[in-house]
């Protein structure tokens, strides 16, 4: 039996089309994905509305878990449409006004092999009620530290889509990040420029300018990154994308996290450990407090995401019809 200790109120899971009660596990231990880590995710967020609980950029989620499934070259059981109404029904079923929501497509039981030709494909959907990612102490903004190891650069897989096996580098991080004393890590790209966190993009405001990297600089390009920067412009902020230097980064006024687990998460300061053998350097980043853009983008992100904003009402799919 299993507890939900971790996963507050997770009642039931989607599994293949029907619900399983949490504490019930329906995979064998030799399934392939959990030993290579052929599995695709998404991490999605619902939040409470006026008009009920809502979930922020739906579509666009499943657009990359299907993007993501063709690059594990997948033969995904369900369309997109049946998967954008199972994960309605755990909403409903779970009865949450706010959840992370997690479908995995896996590769299951079937032949040891790292060819996964007698392993069928698998969707499962968990929702649970999943607070500030990085803790409470989000608001006042974290302590970074960057890595010394580097993203794995766009040139050697796709890092367009989220690979449950490319995760064990953002792990390692994460917890090379916290033994350090920081509460997250980030990484540079091959090129030596600052790439994002194990789980989230980063963004930096330098005299005014939000300021973030794309693609070509070997991230995932974030749904809620991608949100940030058009709210930032519709409020007449000025953007700009291009390649983030560790001189940036540590010069910069502000700097915050981006994602659906983290949201907005400002970082007040950053911890250099990029290069082992050398003594790690601490840099304050602006005053070392929230900066004003970084409270005002994160304000207009909670108000977008709660349905609060009628030109952003689009991004949003109410769970009860
Ligand atoms: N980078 C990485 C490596 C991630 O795993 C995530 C989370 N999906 C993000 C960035 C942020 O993406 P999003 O805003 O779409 O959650």
């Amino acid at each position: 039996m299993f507890e939900n200790t971790h996963f507050p109120n997770a009642k039931k899971y989607w599994h293949m089309g029907r619900f399983v009660e949490w504490p019930t596990p329906i995979t064998h231990p030799l399934s392939h994905a959990l030993h290579y880590g052929t599995s695709v995710f998404e991490g999605i967020r619902a939040y409470p509305t006026d008009k009920g609980p809502a979930v922020f950029r739906l579509s666009e989620h499943i657009d990359r878990l299907m993007y993501s499934a063709g690059v594990a070259k997948m033969t995904v059981p369900y369309t997109k449409d049946q998967i954008i109404e199972a994960i309605k029904l755990t909403m409903r079923e779970n009865a949450l006004q706010s959840a992370y929501i997690r479908p995995l497509l896996y590769y299951s039981y079937g032949n040891p092999g790292l060819v996964p030709k007698f392993s069928p494909v698998e969707l499962l959907i968990a929702v649970w009620e999943w607070g500030a990612y990085l803790g409470e102490k989000a608001d006042k903004g974290v302590l970074a530290y960057i890595v010394p190891w580097r993203r794995i650069h766009h040139s050697q897989i796709d890092m367009r889509a989220k690979l449950g096996g490319l995760y064990v580098l953002s792990t390692i991080s994460g917890l090379t990040a916290r033994e350090k004393g920081c509460d997250e890590a980030v990484f540079l790209n091959l090129e030596g420029n600052v790439a994002e966190g194990p789980g989230e993009n980063l963004l930096l405001v330098k005299k005014g300018v939000v300021k973030t990297n794309d693609r070509s600089e070997s991230i995932l390009e974030g749904i809620t990154r991608t949100s940030i920067l058009q709210i930032a412009q519709d409020l007449g902020l000025k953007t700009s994308v291009g390649p983030i230097t560790k001189k940036d980064f540590f010069g910069a006024d502000e700097a915050f996290f981006s994602g659906t687990a983290v949201e907005t998460t400002p970082v007040v300061q950053v911890t250099d450990g990029s290069e082992a053998g050398k003594e790690a350097k601490v840099y304050t980043i602006g005053d070392g407090q929230v900066g004003s853009i970084t409270k005002q983008l994160s304000a207009a992100f909670r108000d977008t995401v709660r349905g609060k904003t009628a030109r952003y009402e689009k991004w949003l799919t109410y769970v009860r019809d």
